[in-house]
């Protein structure tokens, strides 16, 4: 296609579809959600006013973003955007792009922090501030702090918050527990770089775009995980819960550090594609009524 002059909304889509078409695994969906972010009208429009004629520049537009994506680039960060939690949000090349197995971290904080729960919450490396945009939409009367070592990536997660009408929460820049030094929660969740350094190509190519630091956590993976288990006791109530984010393959060695450092009800919960992500241990004693384990996997 050589021109964009007086192509119509069918024809770019199809063109973008055949240029993705070996470049990812969702070419169609990929291409109209750029044409959708390029025209800004409802994907659904497209089914009907196919044969609507797009202005030169938009065309040009579509197809330079097309072409990011045969090199690689996340189509949330082609758009800016990502869903998470049913919350629109963006997402920069500072931020690592919210995942939908993450949601699972937040459905089980969820079941650690009653509705109504006034409990003091700790999330740890918070990027775009997903997960604890995601428990302040779900429980408002809990006080909620949320870290990263990237003043840039919390600016992303300060400007969701102000989008979305979620204040309250308590964003602060340092390193894991380094800028909340005396306090204590009831929760701390998060979900650390757990990818190996040694792995070649992770999950998937685009994460190549993502920010390095949110991704990777030495030869094992397991760098950031270790350092948060190994100071989580100075930072939780007895009775408390720490949540944790994983690799599929890292459940049992989380399930033994967590161990070793008199934590107990360890369970460890699968997400939608069965893969074991999520892993929970409570502080020093079981709260009254928290089942061991609930219906995850559970070892102790
Ligand atoms: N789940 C992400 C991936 O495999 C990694 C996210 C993370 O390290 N926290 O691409």
């Amino acid at each position: 296609m050589e021109e964009t002059n007086h192509v119509t909304i069918s024809e770019l889509l199809h063109e973008g579809c055949a240029r993705l078409a070996d470049n990812s695994d969702s070419a169609r969906l990929d291409a109209e959600i750029l044409l959708e972010h390029v025209l800004k009208k409802a994907r659904v429009t497209f089914y009907t006013r196919g044969a609507d004629p797009v202005v030169a520049d938009a065309g040009k537009h579509f197809l330079q973003l097309v072409e990011q994506r045969q090199h690689g680039r996340p189509v949330a960060q082609l758009i800016g955007r990502r869903e998470f939690w049913s919350m629109p949000l963006e997402v920069t090349t500072d931020t690592l792009i919210p995942r939908p197995e993450t949601e699972l971290l937040v459905e089980r904080g969820l079941v650690r922090i009653k509705p109504q729960s006034t409990a003091s919450v700790l999330e740890l490396g918070t990027g775009s501030g997903a997960i604890a945009l995601a428990i302040a939409r779900e429980r408002s009367a809990a006080a909620i702090t949320a870290t990263d070592v990237s003043e840039v990536a919390l600016k992303v997660a300060r400007g969701n918050a102000r989008r979305l009408n979620i204040d309250g929460i308590c964003w602060q820049q340092g390193s894991w527990f380094e800028p909340v030094r005396e306090s204590c929660f009831d929760i701390i969740l998060s979900n650390p770089p757990y990818v190996a350094t040694t792995l070649n190509g992770c999950s998937d190519a685009a994460v190549m775009h993502e920010p390095s630091i949110a991704l990777f956590a030495g030869p094992d993976g397991l760098d950031a995980i270790r350092a948060i288990i190994g100071r989580a006791d100075a930072h939780l109530h007895a009775g408390g819960w720490l949540l944790l984010e994983h690799a599929n393959d890292q459940a049992k060695v989380v399930r033994s550090l967590l161990a070793d450092l008199e934590f107990s009800s360890i369970a460890t919960y699968r997400d939608l594609s069965g893969q074991q992500r999520v892993t929970e241990g409570c502080w020093k004693q079981a709260t009254a009524g928290s089942a061991i384990g609930g219906e995850g996997d559970s070892y102790d």
